[in-house]
């Protein structure tokens, strides 16, 4: 049952506040090749690798509605940490940029922050102020603490990624908006809708797909393959995705109901851990690009789109049904994991 028609929910997405980052809409690439290898359902690719800033990804159509709430509340620094190959710091230091606001980025000291390549190299181009933190020590509090600081100072810091919850509800709001663009262009091609979506997610792009599909009424499947798990500190549970999907859905002005079974994320394509390579991902990278040209990341969409196959393999997924994989981006880190790239 829809909640609400297409046309509402478009102009409820219309009303926030928002700056312009992304080339909108992404393309909605067939996959005829690979399909007919698999023998398996339809398969599109939602190219959200092609968002255009500094190298695209989902994060920069995030941060047309995070920043735009940022510039709305007069928000004059930016802090964001996490991972040394973080695809969010990445387009956040670009985002910045092109928006005159500052950003600090508190890049963990991990296994590859020593040698400057893919997205720390990118985020360094664009003038961030980078704030290193030890691999033993917390993000989340040294982004807090650097905000207490700056605030002490007369500044008004704004803190994004993880521990921000509403910045990461307004993320998921930002896929509402994916969604819809599936929608008119699955309709454009004459197409029914999809059975399922997959997509690598910890939460918001999962959360803000799933909100629309459930305010339009759709059966539509959201997939949700986690890059990480419980082990990392910035991991989000099914309950949280689920509350993320109520908070979106009532930021655009709706209530929606949402219990953590209705949440479909698995851990199960994490492999050794978040950011390690996986024999899987790369196999499925191997075989998209051999079959498509398209280009996964080792620790991100190659980890999704794993997922996808091994549910195509396991016979989750038939002939029948019409898939459409939500491709996040991260194609900058291939750069600095380049010998696991080639193993697959
Ligand atoms: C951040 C990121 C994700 C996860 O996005 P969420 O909105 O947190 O679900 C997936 N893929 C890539 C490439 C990312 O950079």
């Amino acid at each position: 049952m829809a909640i609400v028609s297409q046309s509402e929910l478009r102009a409820a997405l219309a009303a926030l506040p928002r700056v312009r980052l992304a080339h909108l809409p992404t393309p909605l690439d067939p996959c005829p090749r690979l399909s007919d290898l698999l023998q398996g359902p339809r398969i599109w690719i939602k190219r959200d690798d092609c968002t255009g800033l500094a190298f695209g990804g989902n994060k920069t159509r995030q941060h047309e509605f995070i920043l735009g709430d940022a510039v709305d509340r007069g928000v004059d620094v930016v802090i964001q940490g996490a991972a040394s190959q973080s695809n969010q710091s990445r387009q956040l230091a670009a985002a910045s940029a092109r928006l005159g606001i500052d950003c600090i980025l508190m890049p963990r000291k991990d296994a590859f922050y020593e040698h400057v390549q893919g997205n720390q190299l990118v985020s360094r181009l664009f003038g961030a102020t980078i704030v290193p933190v030890n691999a033993a020590d917390s993000v989340k509090r040294a982004k807090e603490d650097m905000a207490a600081r700056l605030r002490a100072e007369g500044r008004n810091p704004a803190i994004l990624g993880m521990g921000a919850s509403e910045a990461l509800t307004l993320a998921a709001v930002a896929y509402v908006g994916a969604y819809l663009e599936i929608v008119d262009q699955l309709e454009a091609l004459g197409e029914p809708l999809p059975t399922h979506v997959y997509v690598t997610s910890q939460g918001s792009t999962q959360a803000g797909l799933q909100a629309a599909a459930r305010l339009l009424g759709h059966p539509t499947r959201i997939v949700g393959i986690n890059p990480m798990d419980s082990r990392n500190e910035a991991y989000e549970p099914p309950a949280s995705i689920a509350r993320q999907c109520e908070q979106a859905a009532r930021i655009l002005g709706y209530e929606l109901t949402v219990e953590p079974e209705d949440v479909t994320n698995s851990t199960a394509w994490v492999g050794r851990d978040y950011g390690q390579p996986s024999a899987s991902a790369q196999k499925a990278s191997s075989l998209l690009a051999r079959t498509e040209g398209i280009l996964v990341d080792p620790v991100y969409s190659g980890k999704g789109f794993s997922g996808l196959l091994g549910d195509i393999e396991a016979g989750r997924l038939t002939a029948n049904d019409r898939v459409v994989f939500v491709h996040t981006g991260g194609l900058p880190a291939i750069f600095s994991y380049s010998e696991a790239s080639l193993d697959g």
